[in-house]
């Protein structure tokens, strides 16, 4: 936990560009963008996966979408992709939950 990046960066320790930030949640443009706008929403508990959930977790997973519904519509677009890879074998690489918001410009995916 304490070499996670994206702890790090919910600390403020490493940089990012952030556009959203709260007392649980934090968003940051993705590093390497997939899409016009590729964000990434993560949890500021360090949570592992999707696969690490708990009961306990239910209320701010509901604020992580929540904040996906605001910033989208913040910046005007009319569709997206949410995305969360769960494991390796999904396609996770950090190993700290987070979601993908992406879009290829403000008209749609
Ligand atoms: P995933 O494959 O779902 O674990 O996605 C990890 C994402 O984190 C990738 O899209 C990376 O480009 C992104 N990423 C890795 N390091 C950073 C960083 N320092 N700042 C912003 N995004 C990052
Ligand atoms: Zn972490």
């Amino acid at each position: 936990m304490e070499d996670c990046i994206f702890c790090k960066i919910a600390k403020g320790e490493i940089p990012s560009a952030k556009v959203f930030e709260n007392d649980k949640l934090v968003a940051f443009n993705d590093i390497n963008p997939k899409a016009k706008t590729h964000i990434l929403i993560v949890p500021k508990k360090h949570i592992e996966s999707v696969k690490h959930l708990e009961e306990a977790d239910k209320e701010l997973i509901g604020e992580l979408f929540l904040v996906a519904k605001k910033i989208a519509e913040e910046k005007n677009l009319q569709g997206c992709k949410l995305v969360i890879n769960v494991g390796r074998e999904g396609g996770q690489i950090i190993d700290h939950l987070h979601l993908h918001l992406l879009s290829s410009d403000a008209t749609g995916v």
